[in-house]
């Protein structure tokens, strides 16, 4: 009998999610509306710290309104990593800005503070690290760099929910701007939807006014309140990025499970380690594991599992992928850096060589499904499959 294919990811949608979506659906209000506000106040209750959370339809809308708020714009550089889906730099060019891409630290796979360093010049305005999997990135060294430089730094962490450096949770550091994303694919799922997290008041206004429109609510609620309530103001030309109250309603019963989903693809992310301990791969980096700067405590979002495979395995990246698919299990790779893409590539003239980490892991990459929908049957088909082709 074969089984199922079983698939890279899929979201872990339950009763109360249905029942949540349902009751907005009968409420009539579809859109932003009071589910939204809920799910923001929920959230920047979740990260602590005083911040205040904006929510989007999306992270690119989230990193677009950031940078947009921090006032970024025609001829500024934003460093950020190659090795990233393009959303991390696209949101530059949305501005005129330039996004300069810099290589991983092959220890992490996350942006190294390092070619962040030598990337600066006097047109240098922000850094945008990306926490690749659900590790964080060495935010000490990323801060350093920026206070020294007077650079802004909104951090990528559409797969760092939950996460942290040094014990504090991402999100909450002293960055001027943390950007979630709740792709279905993602630690938390609304389907498309994001937030903001943010700690000076100023800069989540300009978000919130350019999440819709321009429309600048507080404005005339707080000057002009002899306006009536059909009246509004338009203060710039802004986007169509708010969150729908369907989406909200979805995202509150996930936030309550986030600990529960969280601990599941910890406990997968365990097995696989001690799974695949003696074959020709190299495992994912994780706090405690003595090649990263973390503290040992530090958690892992665990939003991806990305094996890489050694020189000597017996089997490369693509033969590795269509052997799992073979097998009924959905492989993926994250990423194909954007030094390959020919947009990125041929805009800036980017080579191979210029990103010899990102390179090199992207040619050995492969990310197992981590999810916590999966079975224990599941991981163990995953674990049989890898260690069949791998020689096990
Ligand atoms: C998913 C993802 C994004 C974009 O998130 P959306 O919510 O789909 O816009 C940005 N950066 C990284 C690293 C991602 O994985």
């Amino acid at each position: 009998m074969t089984e199922p294919f079983l698939p890279f990811a899929l979201p872990d949608i339950g009763q109360a999610e249905i029942d949540a979506v349902v009751q907005t659906l009968q409420s009539g209000w579809l859109t932003t509306g009071p589910g939204a506000r809920l799910f923001e106040e929920e959230f920047a209750a979740h990260l602590g710290g005083g911040l205040e959370a904006v929510a989007v339809n999306s992270a690119t809308a989230g990193l677009h309104l950031a940078l947009e708020a921090l006032g970024i714009g025609p001829g500024d550089e934003v460093i950020t990593t190659t090795h990233t889906f393009t959303a991390s730099a696209e949101v530059a060019r949305y501005l005129g800005a330039e996004p300069v891409l810099v290589d991983i630290d092959p220890a992490t796979l996350c942006i190294d503070p390092a070619a962040v360093e030598r990337a600066v010049t006097a047109r240098t305005r922000a850094i945008v690290p990306v926490h690749y999997g659900g590790l964080s990135c060495d935010m000490d060294a990323i801060l350093e760099i920026a206070g020294r430089h007077g650079l802004k730094v909104v951090e990528d962490a559409a797969h760092a929910l939950p996460a942290t450096w040094k014990g504090r949770t991402i999100g909450t550091l002293a960055s001027d701007a943390t950007v979630y994303s709740f792709y279905a694919t993602k630690t938390l799922a609304t389907g498309e939807g994001g937030m903001v997290a943010v700690r000076d008041p100023a800069i989540a206004r300009r978000c919130r006014v350019m999440r819709l429109h321009g429309i600048d609510r507080d404005a005339f609620d707080r000057y002009t309140s002899d306006k009536p309530a059909w009246y509004y103001e338009i203060v710039a030309p802004g986007y169509k990025y708010n969150l729908t109250d369907v989406a909200a309603a979805l995202g509150r019963v996930q936030l309550r499970r986030l600990h529960e989903m969280h601990e599941r693809r910890a406990a997968i992310a365990r097995r696989y380690d001690e799974a695949f301990a003696g074959l020709p791969v190299r495992l994912p980096p994780r706090p405690g594991d003595g090649a990263v700067p973390h503290a040992d405590s530090d958690v892992h979002a665990r939003h991806l599992y990305a094996i890489r495979l050694e020189d000597g395995a017996p089997v490369g990246q693509a033969d590795f992928i269509s052997g799992m698919a073979g097998a009924g299990v959905g492989c993926s790779v994250h990423y194909v850096p954007l030094h390959l893409q020919p947009y990125w590539r041929d805009r800036y003239r980017l080579t191979p060589d210029m990103f010899p980490h990102s390179q090199r892991a992207y040619e050995r990459m492969a990310s197992l499904p981590i999810y916590s929908r999966m079975s224990d049957a599941d991981v163990g088909r995953v674990i049989a499959a890898a260690g069949r082709l791998l020689g096990a």
